[in-house]
């Protein structure tokens, strides 16, 4: 039977944005509900989690599972299902969640996080966190003193990631489909062209992530062979060239890699955001909050990777954008305060 649930905050995610925002709303004594199917977010299949402050090493599941035990203490019920649809009814919203069921609530965080683009290749999920990774912030120090590793992209995060791990990895390739980098700024350009052990291979795709179950990604083809001055020239006291076994194997095609990083960008969940007809950022596609994770309509706050509060997208900045959207849902519900600032 369809039901209808009452709450002062309705927050919809089950990742790091969103259980926090849940914990900071029900310590402020407004009930609160959790709408969401899948527990974690990208968190919980980011591996191993090295930089939250407080919890070295941690698999990024049992982070999550920490957040969650934190909120099950406040009592805050967890309904299994997603957001569907959200509709202002006075100064609150009827928000309908799959399968039927209505809450009620006084106010909505929406922490629905971002759809990865991925290349789409055979084993390319199976190997993510063995050797296939959507995240260089995250995961480039893993990479220190390895021999090869690859970024496929050919904007911003794809430059960035490129000259971050080559402070780590010994070789890097920037991979990109296009003839030409794609609006990296160019400070970055002029920093990429000077790091030696970089080397970007434009018009070539990925056509192959080569490796093993047990080792996960061991190589990749690209779509053309290599020229000689694309191979990243190989110091003189290393005595195994890089891509030597594999070239006399396969061809100028294939390069060995210890990982390759997917920078292909990744998509804000825009539905309901376009539903409530929520500002949002042209330039970067995600929902437009200021200071306090407000939006552009009163009673209704953003937190984490949908939004544009800061492109530093990781674990920390979305748990910390949570709690502040949670103070702000509190001005609202309690005052019906929303001072929302425009872009
Ligand atoms: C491979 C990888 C490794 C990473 N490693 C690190 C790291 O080492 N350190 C770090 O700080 N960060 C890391 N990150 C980044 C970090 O995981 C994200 O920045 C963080 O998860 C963002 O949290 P979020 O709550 O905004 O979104 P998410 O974690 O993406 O959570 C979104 C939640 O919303 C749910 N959802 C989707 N649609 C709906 C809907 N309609 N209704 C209700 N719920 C919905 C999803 O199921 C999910 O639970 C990594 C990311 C990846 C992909």
């Amino acid at each position: 039977m369809l039901q209808t649930h009452n709450a002062d905050v309705l927050v919809a995610g089950q990742g790091a944005a969103a259980f926090a925002a849940a914990l900071y709303a029900a310590r402020y004594q407004l009930s609160t509900v959790i709408a969401s199917e899948s527990f974690g977010g990208e968190t919980a299949i980011g591996g191993l989690i090295e930089n939250y402050p407080g919890t070295p090493d941690i698999d990024g599941f049992d982070l999550m599972l920490k957040f969650k035990e934190q909120v099950d203490k406040l009592e805050v019920p967890t309904i299994s299902r997603n957001l569907e649809a959200v509709e202002p009814n006075g100064d609150r919203f009827l928000c309908t969640l799959e399968g039927g069921d209505i809450v009620d609530a006084g106010s909505v965080i929406l922490c629905v996080g971002r759809e990865r683009r991925t290349l789409g290749l055979p084993m390319e999920s199976e190997w993510t966190g063995k050797g296939v990774s959507y995240c260089s912030t995250c995961d480039a120090p893993l990479y220190r003193n390895k021999e090869a590793a690859a970024v496929v992209g050919g904007g911003n995060a794809a430059t960035e990631g490129a000259i971050l791990l080559a402070r780590y990895a010994k070789h890097v390739y920037l991979i990109y489909r296009g003839d030409e980098l794609w609006r990296p700024e160019p400070i970055q350009l002029k920093v990429l062209s000077q790091i030696p052990n970089i080397r970007v291979l434009l018009n070539t795709n990925v056509t192959e992530l080569i490796g093993t179950d047990l080792a996960g990604l061991t190589g990749i083809r690209i779509s053309r062979p290599m020229d000689d001055d694309e191979k990243i020239e190989i110091h003189a006291e290393q005595t195994e060239p890089m891509n030597k076994s594999r070239e006399d194997d396969h061809g100028k095609d294939v390069i060995n890699l210890d990982g390759i990083f997917i920078e292909a960008g990744a998509d804000p969940r825009l539905e309901i955001p376009n539903m409530l007809g929520l500002d949002i950022n042209e330039e970067t596609d995600e929902v437009h909050v200021d200071r306090g994770q407000r939006t552009s309509m009163p009673g209704i706050y953003a937190a984490g990777d949908l939004t544009d509060g800061t492109s530093l997208k990781q674990t920390v900045t979305a748990a910390s954008q949570g709690a502040i959207a949670a103070l702000s849902a509190y001005g609202y519900v309690l005052a019906g305060e929303h001072h929302y600032e425009a872009a």
